[in-house]
């Protein structure tokens, strides 16, 4: 009791301690120094409290000080190791940008820029001239517009076109897409009145035919991207539904969701439509993402008639709602790599993970399964086991493509282990996020390319379990 007694006495005085803070001072400030510097003489006062032998010097002190500013004062947002399987992962920010992308926002991101400047005329530009002409040649829409992201086109779209009036929809599309994105709250939201038409499995052109009146604003058609209603089915086609609108004069929009640019068939993945099959198709407009498969930055792609699309623009909404520079960058450079199809699936990340070979992920397993073995120790059973990654970002969950993972089985078979690796490897540095199925932690490393397996093994050797 004494000895704790004569300890407290021991703890320097916050001032004595700034008085010694000098470089400490230097870097983060006073202000900041003095809160850190009250925050550790509590812990250790704390600790003292609890007959803790804690080191009472000065020097001892300062460190830890500079040690929790320098913690609180890392980015919170930073990069982590996608080793769920989910390529496309919403939460983990979808597609990694092609290094031509990163060059392009590094480039403008510093500076100025003719962002909304007409270099020739030398009068006000238009930000959508950096990547219309861009959208055009690979949809063959007339003419485009860049929004947020996919959301904020359908909400753009329809507030636009169908303010006030009725938009039947099929009751088999009516889909929510994770967080809080559903059609028909969107709908709502944007001003118009969704006419729920058809049933949950089975819709027909009399449906939409007779939901069509004088109130009608258009036909929008929702590409299902995250479920599949299998069994007694039928939808009515684009083409269809384009030719119903055209007896009503009315537009057809189609919201895509991932709407990729390429056929997927042709590289081996699961079909998808593109945006220029659904215009040639009959949609006056379709909407898209630019970080699902298109594999670009965050941003909502509106293409397809000239007179709609420039309806759409004048919306007040659009300024609300438009890209930043640094989206437009690099939407421009990931939609360029696009002309040359044979490089593309070299060059851009989403398409090269979602395509790399099984072999060559398997390899990776097996030329990491050691080191990852010996780093999570005795307690685990590491080895190589055959998976299904995911395509992600709302694309048929039920469309997978082969994989490995390091399969890590805690020895013991207790959950308690398991989670105890989960929440480790979740709290490196550069943080290892794998997928926990059946009593296991997978790594499937379909997406831990050769450019980054050092940093992955060095994040691995710093693991303390
Ligand atoms: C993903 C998706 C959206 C939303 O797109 P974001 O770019 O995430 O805003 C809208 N509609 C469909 C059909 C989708 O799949």
């Amino acid at each position: 009791m004494d000895t704790t007694a004569n300890r407290f006495r021991e703890l320097p005085s916050v001032d004595g301690l700034l008085r010694l803070s000098e470089p400490t001072v230097g870097l983060w400030g006073q202000a900041a120094v003095t809160v850190a510097i009250r925050e550790e003489l509590t812990n250790l006062r704390a600790a003292l409290a609890e007959g803790q032998r804690v080191d009472l010097s000065p020097h001892a002190i300062l460190e830890q000080v500079a040690n929790r500013l320098a913690r609180a004062d890392a980015p919170t947002l930073k990069p982590v190791f996608n080793l769920t399987g989910t390529v496309l992962h919403t939460n983990l920010g979808r597609a990694p940008l092609a290094e031509s992308a990163l060059q392009a926002v590094e480039t403008v991101a510093g500076g100025a820029s003719n962002l909304e400047f007409d270099l020739q005329a030398g009068e006000r530009g238009d930000r959508d001239s950096h990547v219309e002409a861009l959208v055009c040649e690979l949809t063959g829409a007339e003419a485009a517009t860049v929004v947020n992201n996919n959301a904020a086109a359908v909400l753009l779209v329809l507030n636009t076109l169908a303010l006030g009036r009725e938009v039947p929809v099929s009751r088999g599309e009516l889909v929510e897409i994770g967080g809080s994105f559903r059609i028909p709250e969107v709908m709502s939201r944007s001003g118009c009145t969704l006419v729920e038409i058809g049933a949950t499995n089975r819709t027909h052109p009399k449906d939409y035919q007779q939901a069509i009146n004088e109130r009608t604003a258009l036909l929008m058609k929702v590409h299902t991207s995250n479920y599949a209603v299998q069994g007694f089915t039928a939808e009515v086609s684009e083409v269809e539904l384009a030719d119903i609108a055209r007896q009503h004069a009315l537009p057809l929009v189609i919201d895509l969701g991932s709407g990729n640019l390429v056929d997927f068939g042709r590289l081996g993945l699961p079909a998808e439509p593109t945006a220029a099959a659904a215009l040639s198709a009959g949609a006056d407009i379709v909407c898209f993402s630019g970080d699902k498969l298109l594999g670009g930055p965050q941003a909502g792609l509106i293409a397809g008639r000239k007179d709609l699309v420039a309806q759409v623009k004048r919306n007040p909404l659009k300024r609300a709602l438009r890209a930043d520079k640094m989206t437009l960058a690099a939407l421009a450079a990931t939609l360029k790599l696009y002309r040359d199809p044979k490089r593309l699936v070299e060059e851009l990340p989403a398409l090269r993970l979602l395509t790399r070979p099984p072999v060559d992920i398997r390899a990776t397993c097996d030329a990491l399964l050691n080191t990852t073995g010996q780093a999570l120790g005795s307690a685990f059973e590491v080895s190589v086991a055959d998976c299904h990654s995911q395509i992600g970002s709302g694309s048929l969950p039920i469309d997978t493509l082969p994989s490995s993972a390091l399969h890590c089985r805690p020895v013991d078979g207790q959950d308690s282990t398991l989670r105890q690796l989960v929440n480790a490897l979740r709290g490196l540095p550069i943080p290892v996020i794998g997928r926990v199925h059946r009593g296991a932690l997978w790594l499937d490393l379909r997406c831990l390319e050769s450019a980054q397996q050092a940093a992955f093994m060095d994040q691995v050797g710093q693991l303390t379990l």
